[in-house]
């Protein structure tokens, strides 16, 4: 178990789900007791352009597997990302929540009625989940305890989901660590 998850493990019903069978493929999700009712299935809050995102996430289309192997080939090269951008407020986006370290703010492509991005200002090599490291742990909790900020905030924290998708296998499109905030619907799982 590599550091990063044992620093997260005894957050409330974390799970990881691992395969290191398929390319190291860590998808590092949290449930917090969804207690809502049942609603339209996910898809259903889907417009048609985010209808691909959303066959990323249930079952990777071909073409978003190779986009996501695409990208995972200049992961750790050093150069900066679309967040980097977003950070420097050199592009706009919507903030939820801003402190020193931490940057939360709305998905451009969202996949529920609530889905947030919540981000590290430094990436510090935290490219992924996979490279974190023990010195990394701080930040780890501090993105950790943003997400519930952010459910606060967004009205959501009687039932939210937190998603980190790591590595082409699991989607990655965006080699900043990022975790997604998800609510506002009913969730299922098993997740796709
Ligand atoms: P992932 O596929 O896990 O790497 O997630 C990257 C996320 O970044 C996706 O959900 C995108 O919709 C989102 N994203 C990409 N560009 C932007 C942007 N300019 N503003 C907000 N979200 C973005």
């Amino acid at each position: 178990m590599i550091p990063a998850q044992k620093s997260m493990a005894a957050f409330t019903s974390f799970s990881f789900l691992r395969n290191y069978a398929t390319t190291g493929r860590i998808v590092a999700i949290v449930r917090a007791s969804p207690r809502l009712s049942s609603s339209p299935t996910s898809i259903n809050f889907l417009t048609p352009n985010h209808s691909r995102r959303y066959l990323c996430r249930a079952s990777a289309t071909h073409d978003e597997e190779a986009a996501a192997k695409a990208a995972a080939i200049n992961a750790d090269n050093g150069a900066p990302t679309i967040f980097d951008k977003i950070i420097a407020k050199e592009i706009p986006s919507t903030i939820v929540y801003e402190d020193d370290k931490v940057l939360a703010f709305k998905d451009i492509s969202p996949q529920a009625p609530v889905h947030v991005l919540v981000i590290p200002k430094f990436r510090d090599g935290l490219t992924q989940l996979g490279k974190a490291e023990q010195r990394h742990g701080e930040i780890l909790g501090q993105l950790l305890y943003a997400a519930r900020i952010v459910a606060e905030k967004e009205g959501i924290l009687d039932g939210f989901r937190v998603v980190i998708n790591n590595g082409p296998s699991a989607c990655q499109s965006v080699y900043h660590l990022h975790l997604h905030v998800l609510g506002g619907r009913q969730m299922k799982w098993p997740p796709g």
